[in-house]
């Protein structure tokens, strides 16, 4: 074949493919805040949710962050985040492996939830980054079926973003995106140390 047949050949190629992706776009005109759930095994659905965070917020859209996770770990996007507004709820306090007082994990877990629920009712908030929420579904500290009417009844334009291992069905299936990141190698499994900036 020619170069000239060759160029033709990818042209209509090319065309074919605008016009499939033209009648798409065309078709996709519903506005609504979405709930993403980035789940699954592999790394990169906090950094994600982050990023999504990170571009809401470039937008200047105005977003909320509750972390469900233990102690107080540092974390480069709550630094960067807050000083840019963004306001944080960290689940942390009183939720330690060490003490494995159920109780007062499921306490803090609740005074998280209850922030998460004021956020969802917030119509003024455009994006709510819940990470690592589904392992307090897993452990059965929160409540599935509450979770679930919280987030199918909140604002019609707020965005939500579900991050953690093992996503309960009853979230996904509520879900609009839903991405599961699969691992298919960890530098942890090769004896490389988590890296300040690059793990947390
Ligand atoms: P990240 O915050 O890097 O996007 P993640 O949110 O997808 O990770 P988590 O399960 O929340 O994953 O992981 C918390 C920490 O464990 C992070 O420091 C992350 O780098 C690390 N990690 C993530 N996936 C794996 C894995 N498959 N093996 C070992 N460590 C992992
Ligand atoms: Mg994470």
């Amino acid at each position: 074949m020619t170069t000239e047949q060759d160029k033709a050949k990818h042209k209509a190629r090319m065309q074919e493919h605008k016009e499939k992706v033209d009648a798409r776009v065309a078709q996709a005109q519903e506005e609504k805040g979405i709930l993403i759930v980035l789940t699954g095994n592999g790394k990169g659905k906090s950094t994600s949710g982050f990023g999504t965070i990170t571009r809401a917020v470039g937008h200047g859209l105005k977003a909320k962050v509750v972390q469900f996770v233990k102690g107080t770990w540092p974390c480069g996007e709550r630094d960067l985040l807050q000083a840019n507004g963004v306001e944080f709820h960290v689940m942390g306090t009183g939720f330690t492996w060490e003490t494995q007082d159920k109780e007062t994990d499921i306490a803090a877990a609740k005074k998280a939830w209850e922030k998460a629920k004021e956020w969802l009712a917030d119509e003024s908030i455009n994006v709510v980054l819940l990470d690592e929420i589904t392992y307090m579904l897993s452990f059965k500290y929160l409540d599935v079926d509450e979770v679930v009417t919280a987030l199918a009844n909140r604002p019609k334009m707020q965005n939500v973003v579900v991050t953690g291992r093992a996503c309960h069905r009853a979230v996904m299936d509520i879900a609009d995106t839903v991405s599961e990141v699969k691992s298919v190698k960890h530098a942890f499994d090769n004896g490389v140390k988590a890296q300040v900036g690059i793990d947390w």
